[in-house]
């Protein structure tokens, strides 16, 4: 089959992604010097930043790659429980990685299909990206980075960003309408309840709640930001909820698989005393930057949520966690209670 970059766009759209495009390998190759900057600034991630580098040089290990699809699915269209709002972050909440009944996982996997009944050689890593992608998207014309790091299109900053290489060198570079940040506005730095989001395009990952309420920040009793985490228990979208270019960027049109009955069921004190069987059923499948067997993390998040907006009717709750099977839960419990009592909360 004969195929041009624009048949391969407009099919990525009809199987319903937002916006694709299509880059060069090559063109990944300045993402380095950015990566760079990051580490300069912030030399305490460096370890971390380290093996993004790869992103830039996929010749190496896909030598037979000449270009990159990248594609964006919008999920501000879905409906999120008030339950759940400002706890969890939106993205994790409609994820479609791993959600094989979710329209952003089917639309991946029919393209996915597509590509390679099209006789494309195609590599993807749907749960973490193959590349960096928002760069990709950047280069490839479907929106900008703002200055809270977040890739924008026309509808805002709730995308997924998902790329697929192919062995074809193709190129189609989409067309944007997307006002740049305005130069003065700081909105998205102010809201950042850790200063993580230090200056434009700077963020520290060693602080953001992102990172600290999922893959770090395992002892939040000796974590010193935990008090400025708010009632986040898993990610944080509060630079985004404050630009600007998201205001009525959520439309709450459609229902995510299962979302609106998930909601019902949590709360922080549903969580600090369900048993381990239902959070490794219900809520690890989900929220699963927390591994199969530490699910205890939610535990100790969700206390932690408590103690910084603590209200009476947790009490009992935190008082019966002291008697939780994780050694980490019931430590956590004592310190929330010390704490109480300490800060004179009750
Ligand atoms: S996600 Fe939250 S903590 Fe991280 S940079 Fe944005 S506002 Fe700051
Ligand atoms: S809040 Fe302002 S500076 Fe931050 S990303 Fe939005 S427009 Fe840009």
């Amino acid at each position: 089959m004969s195929l041009n970059a624009s048949d391969l766009v407009n099919k990525a759209i009809e199987f319903g992604f937002d916006k694709c495009g299509i880059i060069s390998v090559g063109m990944m190759a300045e993402y380095e010097d950015r990566l760079e900057e990051r580490m300069e600034h912030f030399p305490q991630t460096k370890e971390k930043y380290e093996a993004f580098k790869r992103f830039a040089h996929l010749q190496e290990a896909y030598p037979w790659a000449k270009a990159i699809v990248i594609c964006s699915f919008w999920y501000g269209r879905y409906r999120i429980p008030d339950e759940l709002q400002g706890c969890i972050a939106k993205y994790y909440l409609t994820d479609g990685r791993r959600n094989t009944e979710s329209k952003g996982y089917q639309t991946s996997v029919a393209f996915e299909r597509y590509l390679t009944d099209c006789g494309f050689r195609v590599a993807t890593d749907r749960e973490f990206g193959i590349t960096a992608l928002r760069w990709a998207a950047m280069k490839a014309g479907i929106g900008i980075i703002r200055k809270n790091n977040f890739f924008y299109t026309e509808k805002g900053s709730y995308q997924y960003l998902e790329a697929f290489l192919i062995d074809v060198p193709l190129q189609y570079i989409a067309e944007t309408h997307v006002r740049p940040c305005a130069e003065n506005c700081d909105r998205c730095r102010k809201a950042c309840p850790t200063g993580s989001l230090e200056a434009p395009y700077m963020m520290c990952r060693n602080t953001c709640v992102s990172c600290l309420t999922t893959w770090d920040g395992w002892d939040l009793k000796s974590e010193p930001l935990q008090n400025r985490f708010g009632k986040w228990i898993y990610g944080c979208d509060s630079c985004q909820d404050a630009c600007p270019y998201n205001r009525n960027a959520w439309k709450d049109e459609e229902e995510f698989p299962g979302l609106a009955e998930w909601g019902d069921s949590l709360s922080y004190s549903k969580i600090v005393l369900s048993d381990y069987g239902w959070l490794a059923s219900v809520v690890q499948p989900k929220l699963w930057y927390i591994p199969s067997g530490k699910e205890w993390r939610y535990k100790t998040n969700a206390l932690n949520a408590m103690l910084n907006h603590y209200e009476p009717d947790y009490l009992p709750v935190i008082k019966e966690a002291r008697k939780d099977e994780y050694a980490e839960v019931r430590a956590m419990a004592n310190w929330v209670l010390e704490e109480i009592q300490k800060r004179s909360i009750t």
